[in-house]
């Protein structure tokens, strides 16, 4: 279904962006509000394609969201490879997952259109203005421009964040990590092991990844922090594979089946998602975490709280306000403690010496499975890592807790 062949078209939210964040919106505004116009615009030809995410999250957020077991690849190990040594860390119930991302997405947005939304690809927001009280949208496509009234707009165009520059004081992103990821046919005698590496030799402020993936394959990529140093994750990617380094981990590459590129904030947490009428959701609110750039579940989240807001609004415009603003009551309460932490690691890593991951990799190493997934996503009310790292040197719980101590 496309956009209006003739005249302005009018919609209750326009979403611009049709990733995870975007399209979980638009799921939750048809879901709480039926009958609302939801339109999401895409600039991608496709939903999920091409891939710009290497999809690694947990299986137990990912339960409490809904998202179906035949889209993920469970993980059972993980290999944390610091310069020096290597430690590896069993997993229990609490295990990561690597998503069939483009299946994911779709998944998203089947479940939106299900519910009455309608998802627009090969186009793209090019402008937004206001007018009256609401917004008027300049939509492109191959067949050229076209304008639509929207009463609100959600920007969900990820990493680009092309609509809050347009109508606040927002602006894009300084600091981002980049990304190379390179998809193999996966001949590896164990598939259930996911490798993390650092160090400077292959992952200068950041760190690289061995995924495996659904369907039988592989992700191996490279991201590092923009501008803290000038490497390409690509050229990295490149020396890692022509080194000794995949047989050190056991890998055996089959065919190439992709090349992945993808950019995501490295910046501080803007301090607000909600403007007048206007809601920033996933990456363009830099909801991913940064500690490990982990973003799809976050999105998918707080995509649902932003659309259940939309559609409160909708519902009660006389407390239009009220729940507008409850969406980034919700986002702070829950989160901002969380990631502002993140986001100081995130900061202390990128400048790590290779002695200093090595101290790292010490502690990593001294944890349980289902301590290592608490701390891996920062969950600061699971104490058990925390504990582990107050028995530690001073500069690793500077790094992993963000806390400001004096090295
Ligand atoms: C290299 C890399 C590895 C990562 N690994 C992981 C991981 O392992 N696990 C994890 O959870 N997260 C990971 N992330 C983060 C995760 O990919 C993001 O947090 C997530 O994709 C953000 O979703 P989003 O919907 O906000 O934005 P996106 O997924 O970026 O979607 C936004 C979409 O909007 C479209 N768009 C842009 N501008 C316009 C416009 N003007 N009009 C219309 N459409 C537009 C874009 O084409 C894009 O597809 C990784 C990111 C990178 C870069």
């Amino acid at each position: 279904m496309g956009l209006a062949a003739s005249g302005m078209e009018d919609v209750d939210v326009l979403i611009a962006g049709g990733g995870p964040a975007g399209l979980s919106v638009a799921w939750a505004v048809a879901r709480f509000a039926p009958g609302a116009r939801v339109l999401v615009v895409h600039r991608d030809r496709e939903i999920g394609l091409p891939v710009r995410t290497s999809g690694g999250s947990w299986a137990v957020r990912l339960r409490e969201l809904g998202v179906p077991e035949r889209l993920w690849h469970p993980l059972r190990t993980l290999v944390f490879a610091g310069p020096r040594g290597e430690s590896r860390t069993e997993f229990g119930a609490d295990h990561p997952v690597v998503l069939d991302v483009t299946g994911t997405y779709r998944y998203l947005a089947e479940m939106a259109r299900g519910t009455g939304a309608r998802v627009v690809t090969g186009s793209a927001v090019t402008g937004v203005r206001r007018e009256g009280g609401g917004y008027v949208a300049t939509i492109a496509d191959g067949a050229g421009e076209r304008e639509l009234r929207a009463r609100f707009v959600v920007d969900a165009t990820g990493v680009a964040r092309t609509v809050l520059p347009m109508l606040t004081r927002e602006r894009r992103f300084a600091r981002l990590g980049v990304g190379a990821e390179y998809e193999f046919v996966d001949e590896s005698p164990e598939r259930s092991a996911a490798v993390l590496f650092v160090g400077r030799r292959f992952a200068p402020a950041g760190y690289g990844w061995v995924f495996p993936a659904p369907h039988g394959r592989v992700r191996v990529g490279v991201g590092v922090i923009k501008p803290d140093v000038e490497a390409a994750p690509r050229a990295l990617l490149d020396e890692f594979l022509a080194s000794d380094q995949a047989a050190r981990f056991g890998l055996r590459l089959g065919a190439m089946t992709g090349k992945h590129f993808g950019v995501i904030p490295a910046a501080d947490a803007p301090g607000a998602c909600v403007f007048d009428r206007v809601l920033a959701v996933g990456d363009s609110a830099c909801q991913a975490l940064p500690l490990v750039g982990e973003g799809i579940r976050y999105c998918i989240e707080s995509g649902r709280e932003a659309g259940r807001a939309l559609a409160g609004a909708m519902r009660e415009p006389e407390r239009e306000r009220e729940h507008l603003e409850s969406y980034g009551a919700w986002w702070s309460g829950r989160y901002r403690a969380r990631f502002e932490h993140a986001q100081r690691a995130n900061r202390a890593m990128a400048g790590f010496t290779d002695r200093q991951w090595d101290v790292a990799a010490g502690f990593l190493a001294s944890l349980s499975g289902d301590d290592l997934a608490a701390a891996l996503r920062m969950e600061l009310g699971a104490t058990g890592w925390l504990r582990a790292a107050v028995r530690r040197p001073i500069s690793v719980i500077r790094f992993l807790t963000g806390c400001k101590t004096s090295p």
